[in-house]
């Protein structure tokens, strides 16, 4: 037992920590807008924190000096994912990354190496991590328009690429848009590139959010987004759909792409092939543990179900008269932004009018039906799609008080 077990401070400990579980609990309900699944219970891995410091120092394809690691998770997490991604067998390499953030850095850094001269073509719909890591690799750029949905306008990306045909393209494929899952095909990127005889390129697909539910589908009847459809690298979070209670990623790539990038690591004793240094052997292991408990089968399940409530809360939105769709196979319902008192109870994201909500596994009908019942509650005109049409003449007054997407 520790000595200080019942000290003043030991209690004033207890107090802090009792508060920060009370408020960690009570924002869960409402919190729908944010793309973490929960529905994973991580229970198993607590022994791993009592006294362990797990670091992947280096490579995960190379042991290392440090002894306390889980490197050979690690090396089973990337071949997990490369499967699912279809990466060549024989030419396929990745690790475990403090996020997609890095990944997204991971990823133009080695197209940078393989293209000095490249431009990096990203979407307006891409998410600011992309920005950030052009700007910290001082990479010529250009932001393509996207439509209304949220995809890569591909005559706009023609348009652009067609004046720097002299210059290799690096392309920044958003698989799974981050206020509407929009998803970029990168097959039509491809025809695109081919159309201008552009043959110095390189496909970067930001799967953060969407890469792991969209394999998990018939590649005939989903978007092109994996190395079999002309991917180079790719990012996938695991706290988005694996839903990791730390925030890590996993990025892929061809092996062979990237002789020019790994340096000698001195004394780790292991190829310092990482942006990091220091790597979470916890995030390796978590990740590990999600795909092995629950399988592709028990993957797919979740992510089905997770769709369906999806479908669910747009068809409640619609019935209620609240404008609201969402793209094919995402968890992201897209909708006018609620008034106040809903927004200032849910957490939603919101921006320009619009909010989503995000049916990741571990949001319920329940949650749905909370949410669509504030949301009435708090409507200014209620259940006006009842009132059957021709709607009455509304005063100016209250045609003013009626937010526009309901009018
Ligand atoms: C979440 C997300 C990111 C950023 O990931 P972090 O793990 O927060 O670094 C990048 N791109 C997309 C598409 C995302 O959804």
């Amino acid at each position: 037992m520790d000595r200080n077990a019942d000290s003043g401070s030991d209690r004033a400990v207890k107090t802090v920590l009792d508060e920060l579980a009370t408020r960690l609990d009570a924002v869960r309900e409402t919190n729908i807008g944010w793309p973490a699944a929960s529905d994973v219970d991580f229970a198993a891995l607590t022994k791993f924190f009592k006294r362990h410091l797990l670091n992947n120092l280096g490579d995960p394809f190379a042991v290392g000096a440090y002894p306390q690691h889980t490197k050979d998770l690690e090396a089973e997490v990337v071949d997990v994912l490369a499967d699912l991604m279809r990466a060549p067998v024989d030419d396929r390499w990745g690790y475990v990354t403090a996020g997609a953030g890095e990944g997204n850095l991971y990823a133009l850094h080695l197209a940078r190496s393989l293209h000095s001269k490249g431009v990096v073509y990203y979407s307006e719909s891409s998410h600011y991590s992309v920005d950030k890591a052009v700007d910290l690799l001082a990479m010529p750029s250009i932001r393509v328009r996207a439509d209304a949905s949220g995809r890569i306008d591909m005559d706009d990306l023609a348009g652009v690429v067609a004046s720097n045909r002299d210059r290799p393209a690096i392309v920044v494929a958003n698989i799974g848009t981050t206020m509407t899952e929009a998803v970029d095909d990168v097959r039509e990127i491809g025809e695109v590139l081919d159309s201008l005889a552009v043959r110095r390129r390189f496909v970067h697909a930001d799967a953060a959010l969407s890469g792991i539910p969209l394999s998990l589908l018939d590649p005939q009847t989903r978007p092109g987004f994996d190395f079999a459809d002309g991917t180079d690298s790719m990012i996938v979070s695991g706290h988005k759909f694996l839903g990791t209670p730390i925030p890590c990623g996993v990025v892929l790539v061809k092996a062979s792409h990237r002789v020019h990038l790994t340096r000698t690591g001195g004394f780790i004793g292991s190829p310092d092939t990482t942006i990091g240094c220091s790597r979470s052997g916890h995030a390796a292991l978590m990740i590990w543990y999600v795909l092995r408990r629950y399988g592709v089968d028990g993957l797919r399940a979740r992510a089905d179900q997770a769709r369906e409530v999806a479908r669910y809360a747009h068809r409640r939105l619609v019935e209620l008269g609240w404008d609201a769709w969402l793209n094919q196979h995402a968890f992201t319902v897209v909708l006018a932004t609620p008034p106040a008192p809903v927004t200032q109870r849910w957490t939603l994201a919101s921006t320009n009018g619009r909010s989503h909500i995000i049916c990741m596994p571990g949001v319920t009908r329940a949650q749905i039906d909370a949410f669509v019942g504030d949301l009435q509650a708090a409507m200014p005109t209620p259940t006006l799609v009842s009132v059957p049409s021709p709607p009455p003449r509304r005063t100016p007054e209250l045609r003013r008080a009626t937010p526009a997407h309901v009018a």
